[in-house]
């Protein structure tokens, strides 16, 4: 062993301490199971990010016995979205038009309603909470170089990694990457990848909140898209659409050019693009999607984004990290019983997840090329579809229980597109799931 190397042993490494990685070292940890969680950064993470908690990443918080502590001053409920058209970004304002309103009201409770938390404050509560409960059982400063295969044959059997420029040798009978949407793991596993990356990224800004906005708002219009969502206190998380990479020439250009794009399309956005005074407000988001031929190996798994990273207009990306992470949680005491940690032992994680995650990545690239769209005749369809939600109750619910990763289910087949576009009419406009609540306003 080279002098200052260390070796140590566990049941399941985990490489990542993002979205997916500290789910799952905490839920591990709940569950009594060795874990060890390494993660490159050199400690939790600062940047910002939207942080809208859907339905079923509420659910899992709740499951972890975290919703209810996260701090009330950091946290608000959002129950509607509305959508609304846009003149669109090189047009002259033509003001907007509501289009459609999603009411998370009509989710059973108690997770009707979205969760826009200040930065990374769930995930803070999450790491902070793993560490209390395993002291050194998450790893800063730790970059996972490669994988450890058992001699002669494929099965992982641990890792190497380096932490604080000495290497550290991590002996598991599990590792899992969580590793972001360039996984390092999924590299080393060799497993075939098909990465495509969006022609659009988004701005992320936080900002002073327009007054009276309890709603959140979006705006859609000819390649046109900013999203307002009401944060705790007197701030709002600004969403807004630019090509991919542009960042340095929207920043050439200035904040008062920016300004000045938000108040064209949303005139009431006065004092909110006034506290934009520095780039530190903002943040860039880019946007691929990940399809893997598959997520298991012998040995080894792939969560999160290292698996089937998405675009973010499903608003799901963090959620299914941290619902694979609660899903694989349940399958890892199985395997430790049965010493079993094959590629088919790990499979029913694998098959238990992977359609809804197809499922979602396959609604976001329709929400792409509806949503983003220049061409006219698409925007005309996406605008006529909206207001059918709108009135459409049955439909309504199906796009809204998907989006808040409580339906594994596509929201339309052939005939609802059909009924979605107009050209149908759908005599169950007004049937609604028995789960659901109509509440009034
Ligand atoms: C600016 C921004 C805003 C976003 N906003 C939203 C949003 O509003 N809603 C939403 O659902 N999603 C959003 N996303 C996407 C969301 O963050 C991801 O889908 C989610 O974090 C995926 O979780 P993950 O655990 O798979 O990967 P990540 O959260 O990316 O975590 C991967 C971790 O692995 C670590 N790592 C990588 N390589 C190594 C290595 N070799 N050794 C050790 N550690 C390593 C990384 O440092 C990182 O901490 C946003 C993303 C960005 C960049």
């Amino acid at each position: 062993m080279k002098p200052g190397a260390e070796r140590v042993e566990t049941d399941v490494a985990i490489v990542g301490a993002g979205g997916g990685g500290a789910v799952l070292g905490l839920a591990l940890a709940q569950k009594g199971v060795r874990a060890l969680v390494l993660e490159q950064a050199s400690g939790p993470p600062t940047g910002l990010r939207g942080e809208i908690l859907q339905p079923n990443g509420q659910q899992v918080l709740d499951r972890l016995g975290l919703l209810d502590s996260l701090p009330s001053n950091a946290t608000r409920s959002v129950r509607w979205f509305h959508f609304c058209r846009a003149g669109g970004a090189r047009e002259e304002a033509r003001g907007s038009e509501r289009l459609c309103t999603v009411d998370y009201g009509m989710l059973p409770p108690p997770y009707n309603r979205a969760v826009v938390t200040l930065p990374n404050v769930a995930h803070h509560a999450i790491l902070h909470a793993l560490e209390s409960r395993v002291p050194g059982g998450l790893r800063y400063g730790t970059t996972v170089t490669r994988l450890v295969r058992s001699g002669g044959r494929d099965q992982v059997v641990g890792l190497e990694a380096e932490y604080e420029g000495k290497p550290l040798t991590v002996s598991a009978k599990l590792v899992v990457g969580a590793d972001g949407a360039l996984s390092k793991v999924r590299q080393a596993l060799a497993i075939p990848t098909k990465f495509h990356q969006y022609r659009e990224g988004y701005l992320i800004a936080i900002l002073d909140r327009p007054e009276g906005l309890e709603e959140a708002k979006y705006f859609v219009g000819r390649h046109a898209i900013l999203g307002i969502f009401p944060a705790a206190g007197d701030k709002a998380y600004l969403f807004y659409m630019i090509p991919a990479g542009s960042m340095p020439q929207i920043k050439a250009a200035g904040i008062q050019v920016l300004r000045e794009r938000w108040l064209k399309i949303d005139p009431s956005l006065e004092k909110t693009v006034q506290s934009l005074v520095d780039w530190n407000q903002t943040a860039y988001m880019p946007t691929g999607r990940v399809r893997t031929a598959t997520w298991v190996a012998d040995g080894a798994v792939l969560i999160g984004d290292a698996a089937h990273a998405m675009n973010p207009h499903a608003s799901q990306g963090r959620m299914q990290a941290m619902v694979d992470a609660m899903a694989l949680a349940e399958l890892v005491p199985d395997c430790l019983q049965r010493g079993d940690w094959s590629a088919s032992a790990l499979a029913p994680f694998e098959r238990r997840r992977r359609p809804q995650v197809e499922m979602l990545q396959r609604m976001a690239d329709e929400q792409v090329l509806f949503w983003n769209t220049g061409n006219p005749v698409l925007a005309l369809l996406r605008d006529r579809v909206f207001k059918t939600l709108d009135r459409n109750k049955r439909l309504g619910y199906r796009v809204l229980a998907v989006t808040a990763g409580l339906s594994a289910e596509a929201p339309f087949g052939m005939l609802d597109r059909l009924m979605a576009a107009g050209l149908l009419p759908d005599p169950r406009a007004d049937c609604l799931p028995s789960e659901a609540v109509v509440p009034g306003r």
